[in-house]
């Protein structure tokens, strides 16, 4: 709908919303400049597509994203809610005509109450300044994402996000006891609990988490802490190939309960060597890297116990690392491989999680794949959670690699899915795996969600055409 001012000039919806987010942000928090509104266009993967916003709005309090909201329902303007765009799915991507709420000024720890063992923060701070904030308290908050140097909380939040140490202490959802939220229609609503316990009502809490910005924006998230764990004993194992590798990490699993369970295949190891040389052996043909965090004697008990059920599985050669900057650097090697992989070429990265009896099976399925279909596919993953991320790596700018890359990425999913698993871990659907939802959802369950976006969003307006099935 457009219509004219007094001078005569259209006023179109968007500049109706501009100019009462003018009214309701501070100077310089509504920018339209083109320049730099480009770096709020798109998240970081690769493969997902990117509309045109014509602005991106930095609120700062929750009565500041209830008036954008409410702005832009009145007049049906799409918005894109956006934390710090690492996502790897398209999910914060712009779309046409969209207008990006991002949060990342709203980074303010609002309390944290040791008694009852929460914070509340505002969603724009980072995970990694989170844990630090709370550290300070001698109190810590578990999931870490690899990417917890540059991602939010909102968007852990909103992405359900996993982590290395996801698979003691649980992923994002385990961590959220409530959360404030801002409605499509700019109504504030409170969810959740201050309680350990509570059952009061539908768990509307945990269905935000993992909604990718389609339900609400969280405008507040309050998080479980637990006391900071004791120092961890790292253990590595090598293995000639991967099979071997993910039947050691069902045999672990169904012993003990590591602090970490993460798989580099050789792909990875080679390319993560050439990134940043670090002495990795890149004649293996996979590496398991763990961590126990059970203090003292027991701890170094479980290390070694570890490490004796990989031997049985296989292994080549085990050591403990006793050396907290050896263990810092092999850690390292795990977060640099999406990096080092990204640098070899164009990639398109996937987050399929199996069943840890299935893992040994997918993994060796999916170094099959890259052969089949002429493709580098570097593996690594969060192998204790049975999560994996194979990376595929074609020549930039190949036309053709890219067209065999997309096909062994289809292929891949459905090994996922054939093996009882799922198409994405922790990464979400965004854009990316969209095409794919309706594989894996049962036909009612895939029914329901268009309703319950209704319910939520009747206009449409929060990241419309992200997250949910296509029919
Ligand atoms: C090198 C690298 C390593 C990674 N490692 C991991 C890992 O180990 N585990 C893991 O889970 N992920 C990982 N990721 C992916 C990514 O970091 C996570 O998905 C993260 O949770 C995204 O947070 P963000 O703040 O960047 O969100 P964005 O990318 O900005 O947004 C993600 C989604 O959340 C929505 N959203 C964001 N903020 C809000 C809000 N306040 N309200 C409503 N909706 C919102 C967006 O609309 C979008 O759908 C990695 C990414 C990279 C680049």
């Amino acid at each position: 709908m457009s219509v004219r001012d007094r001078y005569g000039n259209d006023v179109t919806d968007e500049d109706s919303v501009l100019l009462a987010c003018d009214a309701a942000l501070a100077d310089g928090d509504v920018v339209t400049d083109p320049d730099r509104l480009a770096s709020y266009v798109r998240d970081r993967s690769l493969g997902s597509d990117a509309g045109q916003p014509f602005a991106v709005v930095f609120p700062r309090t929750t009565e500041q994203v209830s008036a954008v909201l409410q702005a832009a329902h009145k007049y049906r303007v799409p918005v894109v809610p956006r934390g710090a765009g690492s996502g790897l799915t398209g999910g914060s991507n712009a779309i046409d005509g969209s207008l990006i709420l991002c949060v990342e000024k709203m980074r303010e720890v609002l309390c944290v109450d040791e008694a009852n063992g929460y914070v509340e923060t505002q969603p724009g701070i980072f995970n990694t300044e989170l844990r630090d904030h709370v550290a300070k308290y001698g109190l810590w908050y578990a999931p870490d994402p690899a990417s917890k140097d540059f991602c939010s909380i909102g968007g852990n939040v909103n992405t359900n996000a996993g982590g290395l140490c996801c698979v003691k202490y649980g992923v994002t959802r385990e961590a959220v006891l409530g959360l404030e939220v801002v409605m499509a229609d700019g109504r504030i609503a409170r969810l959740g609990r201050r309680t350990v316990k509570g059952v009061a009502g539908y768990d509307l809490t945990g269905m935000v988490v993992g909604s990718e910005g389609t339900l609400a924006v969280v405008t507040m998230a309050r998080l479980r802490l637990r006391p900071l764990p004791p120092p961890a004993t790292t253990a590595v194992a090598v293995f000639d190939d991967l099979y071997a590798a993910g039947k050691a990490v069902e045999a672990v699993m169904g012993a003990l309960t590591p602090s970490m369970l993460e798989v580099l295949d050789q792909s990875t190891l080679k390319a993560v060597e050439a990134f940043k040389p670090m002495g990795l052996d890149t004649n293996a043909g996979a590496l398991l890297l763990a961590q126990v965090d059970v203090p003292g004697d027991a701890g170094v008990a479980d290390a070694d116990r570890l490490l004796a059920l990989c031997e049985v599985a296989g292994a080549t050669e085990t050591y403990r690392s006793e050396d907290p900057e050896q263990a810092e650097m092999l850690l390292g090697a795990r977060r640099m491989a999406i990096h080092a992989l990204e640098a070899m070429g164009d990639w398109l990265l996937d987050d399929i999680a199996v069943p840890r009896s299935e893992l040994a099976t997918v993994m060796a399925k999916i170094s099959d794949l890259a052969g089949q279909y002429d493709v580098y596919i570097g593996t690594f993953g969060h192998a204790g959670d049975g999560n994996l991320h194979p990376t595929i790596v074609f020549p930039r700018g190949d036309a053709d690699a890219e067209q065999r890359a997309l096909a062994a990425f289809d292929a891949m999913l459905d090994l996922a899915l054939e093996a009882g698993g799922t198409i994405t871990g922790e990464h979400g659907v965004g854009l990316l795996k969209q095409k794919y939802l309706a594989r894996e959802l049962d036909p009612v369950a895939s029914a329901l969600h268009p309703r319950i976006k209704e319910a939520w969003d009747p206009m449409n307006i929060l990241n419309p055409g992200k997250s949910t099935p296509l029919w």
